[in-house]
């Protein structure tokens, strides 16, 4: 079977919603395809598997069920310059393609699931882990990046009995944020009774985890690998390898066109933007390249994208955490506060 279609969008996450809705809002129809039947606020997941009746389920939504143009749930395997294969087969040719298929986890399912496609095996898988939690004693969480530290901050707050450990492989948390960043995260990890390990390399050996500068294995009962992001690149490597960087990453210009590609845009986590790898900016970027779509059905061409300073709203618990501004770091309840209430959930949907 072959579809046409004007805009086809690979990849239903932040990024390609964003493309998505802004482009039918103006009229023009797009497809849209994602291997899930739902959309989910990451920024929810974490506190979804330590205190459930928190977050409840709000966090996802079936693309059904707010996507205005039309959904295909399926794997896209191979991808042109022109046309994109599903997995049972089916051609979907198009006019613009968006490539937004996003990033995944080696192996932290509860970050971004690769296996439950459906809605309610998505939230069993979270409920899952949220009964493992409960019957831990100790737990380490691999990885001081934002999802390590949230981790390690939420399990310690919802479940003050479990002994946290979290293991970073250099001498300071949440590399390339600032030192104040860096230091506050740490002191209200260290309040809320979180072991940190700094300069450590877990590596998994059978079913144990052994930090090979110590040489001692780990003795948690539950471990999170918060390591490890790859990109989602599989499909464009048969046809389309050379858009590639060393990384996987998809080569963009100051536009977010696919360099060397007149029918391909790129955003959000797969592409190599220069951006931070975030939800918000890959909304921003969503929007610019709905702008760009519009302007170029006009015959006009819109200006280079304009890279956003980075904001960041780290939670550590579910009170305290920093917020990094452009020209400020704080840890002001108020500031926090915004992003406590329901982690942006409500945010994320209104603006779709
Ligand atoms: C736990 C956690 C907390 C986070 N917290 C924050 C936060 O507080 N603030 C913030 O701004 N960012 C946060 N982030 C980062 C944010 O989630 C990512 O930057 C964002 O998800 C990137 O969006 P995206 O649309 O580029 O890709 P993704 O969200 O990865 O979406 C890509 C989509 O493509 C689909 N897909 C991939 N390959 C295929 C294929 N071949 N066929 C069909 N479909 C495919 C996937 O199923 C997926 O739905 C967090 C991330 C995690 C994991």
């Amino acid at each position: 079977m072959t579809i046409q279609t004007d805009v086809l969008i690979i990849g239903g996450g932040f990024a390609g919603v964003t493309v998505a809705q802004e482009l039918e809002k103006q009229g023009i129809k797009t497809t849209l395809v994602d291997r899930k039947d739902y959309f989910e606020v990451t920024f929810a997941t974490l506190r979804n598997i330590t205190a459930p009746d928190k977050t409840k389920n709000r966090a996802r939504k079936k693309y059904q069920d707010f996507l205005s143009g039309r959904f295909i749930q399926s794997d896209v395997v191979e991808m042109s310059s022109t046309a994109a294969v599903l997995i049972d087969g089916t051609e979907i040719k198009f006019t613009q393609g968006i490539i937004a298929s996003g990033t995944r986890y080696s192996s932290m399912p509860v970050a971004k699931s690769t296996i439950a496609m459906d809605i309610s095996a998505r939230n069993d898988e979270l409920l899952g882990f949220h009964e493992k939690l409960k019957s831990a004693n100790k737990v380490l969480v691999i990885g001081g990046g934002v999802v390590g530290v949230e981790l390690a901050g939420e399990i310690a707050y919802a479940l003050p009995n479990i002994q946290v450990t979290l293991a970073h492989n250099s001498h300071v948390l949440l590399n390339g944020f600032e030192e104040k960043t860096q230091r506050k995260s740490l002191e209200q990890l260290n309040s809320l009774g979180v072991d940190v390990i700094f300069n450590s390399q877990y590596l998994k050996i059978d079913d144990s985890y052994i930090d090979k500068n110590t040489g001692i294995a780990s003795d948690a009962d539950l471990v999170f690998e918060a390591t490890g992001v790859l990109p989602n690149n599989e499909y464009l490597k048969t046809n389309l390898s050379q858009i590639l960087n060393d990384y996987g990453y998809v080569r963009v210009n100051e536009r977010l066109e696919v360099i060397g590609e007149n029918s391909l845009y790129a955003l959000g986590d797969i592409a190599d933007v220069g951006e931070a790898k975030l939800g918000y900016l890959a909304q921003e970027q969503g929007k610019y390249v709905a702008k760009s779509i519009i302007k170029k059905l006009k015959g006009k061409s819109n200006k280079a994208y304009k890279r956003n300073p980075l904001i960041a709203l780290i939670p550590v618990g579910q009170k305290d955490g920093v917020v990094q501004l452009p020209f400020a770091v704080t840890t002001l309840r108020f500031l926090v506060g915004l992003k406590q209430k329901d982690l942006f959930v409500n945010k994320v949907y209104k603006a779709f």
